[in-house]
């Protein structure tokens, strides 16, 4: 494995911005894990671990370290009672597999058609779009332990899934490397009709009578998600982005009651459960005037997604820095609320870093 130096980490971003790397490798086994990590040890270096840099801010002054860009591929498949499981490596790209459960008629994936980055990648944040959360198919995770360079494994539960979170992103956060992913899918199971906007498709729809198939149900995911912007298209600018930007806050209720109080319309909001409530960022956000098509200079609101914050040509992550702390300063001064940003930020200075 060829270790670079001085890697530009813009183009391995979907937002395109950011510095560089001082070094860079692309390790296709575990065993390539395992040797980087013994090497940036020896050169004391700290290691950062890049999937599809689709959840990703990179400062301008980039990143002192090195990056391991995750190249570990293979889909494995067995069956397993009424379940089939894939066994896949962190660096398969996300949609290449979620298309491949769909062509074998396998449910538990096809909600999360689209999202862009890597298999890797989406235990750390419980990736989920449109009613399906991996947390939900994930039966287990494989990974180097970067304090002792041990594999270890984890299951469904040792992995501590709730909304957009997971050990790994929250109290491990940097400690695991994920080599390996485990799901157990439906062999010829039904898709999830659950969200709003994938009902409403299907509603609306008078060719399909009965239940959607698999194919049919992926199909409509990405014909919703590119209505958004939300499916990476070269040729779409709304689509340079880190996907949805802030995650929706959750508030207790006296906190709901009392926005809801002072607004002149129903503020959109769901139980989050123990008293609490799950507001809409996007609806915060538009309350404050900004809406979508906003600029601020390079950068600015996706004109299809409130949510995503753009790279319209030419912005560094200062600019897109900077519309972040303008959205989130609006938010605060209007209602109180702070928004958290999803994306992960790598490369500035601990008050830029957010923990999840
Ligand atoms: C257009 C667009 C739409 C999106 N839509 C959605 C959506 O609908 N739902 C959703 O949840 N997200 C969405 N996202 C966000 C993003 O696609 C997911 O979070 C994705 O899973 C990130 O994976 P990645 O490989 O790109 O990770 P990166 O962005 O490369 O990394 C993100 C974090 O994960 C860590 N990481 C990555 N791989 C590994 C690994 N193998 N081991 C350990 N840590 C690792 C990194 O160190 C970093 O901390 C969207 C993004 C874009 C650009």
């Amino acid at each position: 494995m060829q270790i670079r130096e001085n890697i530009k980490l813009a183009s391995y971003t979907t937002l395109k911005v950011g510095g560089n790397a001082s070094y860079f490798a692309e390790p296709t086994s575990t065993d390539e894990v395992i040797d980087a990590l013994r090497w940036a040890r020896e050169h004391s270096l700290p290691v950062f671990v890049l999937g599809g840099g689709s959840n990703l801010l990179v400062s301008d002054a980039g990143f002192n370290g090195l990056v391991l860009h995750m190249a570990i591929a293979g889909i494995d498949t067995r069956a397993d009672g009424d379940k089939r499981i894939y066994s896949v490596g962190a660096g398969e790209e996300w949609d290449t597999f979620v298309a491949r459960t769909v062509e074998d008629n396998c449910a538990g994936v096809e909600c999360l058609s689209g999202i862009p980055g890597t298999v890797g990648g989406t235990p750390v944040q419980n990736v989920g779009a449109y009613g399906q959360d991996v947390s939900e198919t994930i039966a287990q995770v494989s990974a180097i332990d970067t304090t002792t360079l041990e594999r270890v494994q984890f299951d469904n539960e040792a992995c501590k899934f709730s909304y957009r979170q997971s050990r790994f992103n929250g109290c491990d956060s940097g400690r695991y490397i994920l080599t390996q992913v485990d799901f157990a899918l439906r062999a010829d199971g039904e898709p999830k009709i659950a969200y709003a906007d994938l009902k409403r498709h299907f509603s609306n729809s008078i060719a399909i009578a009965a239940v959607p198939s698999l194919a049919e149900t992926r199909e409509a995911v990405l014909t919703i998600r590119r209505a958004k912007g939300m499916v990476l298209d070269e040729n779409d600018a709304d689509s340079r982005s880190a996907g949805s930007f802030f995650k929706n806050p959750v508030v207790s209720v006296a906190e709901y009651e009392q926005i809801a109080a002072g607004s002149s319309v129903p503020v959109p909001h769901f139980d989050a459960g123990q008293d609490l409530v799950k507001l809409a960022a996007a609806w915060l956000i538009e309350q404050t005037g900004i809406t979508k098509g906003f600029v601020l200079g390079p950068v600015g609101i996706s004109s299809k997604h409130t949510l995503a914050l753009i790279n319209r040509g030419g912005a560094t992550a200062a600019d897109v820095l900077e519309l972040k702390k303008t959205v989130q300063r609006k938010v605060r001064e209007r209602f109180g609320v702070e928004l958290h940003s999803e994306p992960v930020m790598l490369g500035f200075n601990s008050p830029e870093k957010e923990c999840p």
